[in-house]
């Protein structure tokens, strides 16, 4: 869903203060057409969040979920492979094999 900035800052505001989001803090980390994922940095409170914005049934509809991930953390997981899901069955499977402590994993 290709929607200009500008649209898109009259409607999103901060989760932590409800301040509107300044244009250049906001930065659009993917986009489709029915789509568009947002990350955004707080000038006020300093609060980072991903905004997802989507055309649904009924209009638009936004989901908003604060972060730790600053901008070009986010733009690189956003840029990265996703993770298969045969990935994720082989994590599976050694961690339920794994007996060691956590901090070895770290
Ligand atoms: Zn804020």
């Amino acid at each position: 869903m290709k929607m200009p900035l500008d649209n898109l800052q009259a409607v999103i505001r901060c989760p932590v203060c409800n301040k509107k989001y300044r244009k250049a803090l906001m930065l659009v980390l993917d986009e489709d057409d029915k789509r568009t994922t947002l990350h955004l940095s707080c000038s006020d409170c300093g609060a980072s969040s991903m905004v997802f914005v989507s055309m649904g049934q009924f209009g638009v509809v936004s989901l908003g979920v604060l972060t730790d991930l600053k901008q070009s953390e986010a733009r690189r997981v956003f840029s990265g492979e996703a993770i298969s899901s045969d990935q994720v069955i082989e994590a599976h499977q050694f961690l339920k094999q794994y007996t060691g402590g956590i901090e070895a994993l770290i």
